[in-house]
């Protein structure tokens, strides 16, 4: 076999996700890129805030800026101005030896599972959830057990409670969330608190509670609450990737709850993983970030976008949950099949992800990382596929 028997899975996978781009660039081209209505990427596409490109200017014209290695957890101003702004986010003191810097929020979570994961246990992950889970999951030798949320994609705490046992190691959550746009409420994180607190004394083990926090900047009801104000024993990741829509630079970093018992420890062991992986975040985005903290793109682009969706959609009949963060919206498939529905669509020139992709056969998911003209001119695709899935 050329290559690894446990990467043969992996890689087929991944080659049905690389088909599915192909087959967009072959509707465009067949169509013309302005009649194919692409909802199936979570790139990015509102530009970086102005700011962004200032600084980089800044940067590259200083000729005493250096180009080397960096500290492996990141440039010590880099990691000072980080924990500065995360500490009054999350309304606590955050000391920067317990923020590392990383390569996007996937490289932030690859460092955290390797670092407090044992080959064989458990992530327990709400579904439906981001795919990129079970590949991070899969490096570090863990298993991802999903668990149900409720009938609004909030958590569900008894699910959870009853998900627990010896082998878990990481309750693992994502809000704003992809693919659901739901953002859990302070009250949600308290009571996950308490249920991981209760169960982590009855099994005699930590576990940790891992909140992956990149679209936390783009929220349409106010502030993401704080998973530091919830449970001791846990570890933010987050990036810059979505709120400076910065995701090709590949810039993020993670941090750890400094009420946590042996913090330190876990932010290293995090660097050290971090190290192994990639050596050190980049550095020149790393300087850029710091300069650049406490700003986001133009949110109500995206909240612009989610309203002409989810009214238009509304009006033709699909059924969902409005979105309360993120840039994603997942509505019902009208047919229990959502990879036959997706095809349907696929016939109107609409690109969509059934919803298998993250655990959730029966739905679908839409991207708006998109120009409003795509979304106005899907209406009567949309509208067709509805008649002819019905
Ligand atoms: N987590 C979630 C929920 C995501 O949607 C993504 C990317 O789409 C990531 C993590 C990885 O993001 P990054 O670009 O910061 O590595």
């Amino acid at each position: 076999m050329p290559i690894a028997k446990r990467m043969t899975d992996m890689v087929a996978a991944m080659e049905m996700v690389t088909k599915m781009f192909e087959e967009g660039d072959r509707l465009r081209s067949q169509y013309g890129t302005e009649n194919v209505f692409d909802f199936s990427l979570g790139n990015p596409d509102v530009p970086p805030p102005p700011e962004f490109k200032k600084v980089l200017r800044e940067l590259v014209a200083d000729d005493a800026l250096g180009h080397g290695y960096t500290p492996n957890a990141g440039h010590a101003q880099v990691r000072q101005a980080v924990a500065e702004h995360l500490g009054a986010e999350h309304g606590l003191s955050v000391p920067p030896e317990l923020v590392v810097m990383t390569v996007g929020a996937a490289g932030a979570l690859n460092d955290v599972l390797n670092a407090v994961v044992n080959p064989g246990e458990e992530i327990l992950v709400p579904s439906p959830y981001f795919i990129g889970y079970q590949h991070y999951a899969f490096l570090a030798g863990a298993t991802v057990k999903t668990i149900p949320t409720d009938e609004r994609f909030h958590l569900d705490i008894a699910a959870a409670e009853a998900a627990i046992n010896a082998k878990t190691r990481v309750m693992l959550i994502n809000s704003p969330n992809n693919p659901t746009g739901a953002v859990y409420t302070a009250e949600e994180l308290a009571a996950l608190g308490e249920v991981l607190e209760q169960a982590g004394a009855r099994f005699g083990r930590r576990i940790y509670l891992v909140s992956d926090e990149p679209y936390r900047k783009i929220a349409y009801q106010g502030e993401v609450p704080s998973v530091f104000q919830a449970y001791a024993h846990s570890i933010v990741v987050s990036s810059y990737s979505k709120e400076l829509s910065l995701a090709g630079e590949r810039i993020g970093y993670l941090a750890v709850n400094p009420a946590a018992e042996d913090a330190r420890l876990v932010a290293d062991a995090a660097a050290v993983v971090n190290t192994m992986l990639c050596v050190n975040a980049p550095s020149l985005l790393q300087l850029a970030v710091a300069r650049l903290q406490g700003v986001t793109v133009d949110v109500t682009i995206y909240k612009r976008r989610r309203d002409l969706l989810c009214r238009g959609l509304a009006e033709i009949g699909y059924r969902f949950h409005e979105p309360e963060g993120a840039f994603y919206l997942f509505p019902q498939s009208p047919i229990a099949d959502d990879v036959e529905f997706v095809r349907l669509l696929k016939e109107q020139l609409i690109l969509a992800v059934p919803g298998r992709g993250f655990g959730a056969p029966g739905y679908f998911r839409l991207s708006y990382a998109v120009p409003d003209a795509t979304i106005t001119g899907s209406m009567k695709g949309f509208r067709r596929a509805l008649q002819q899935a019905s």
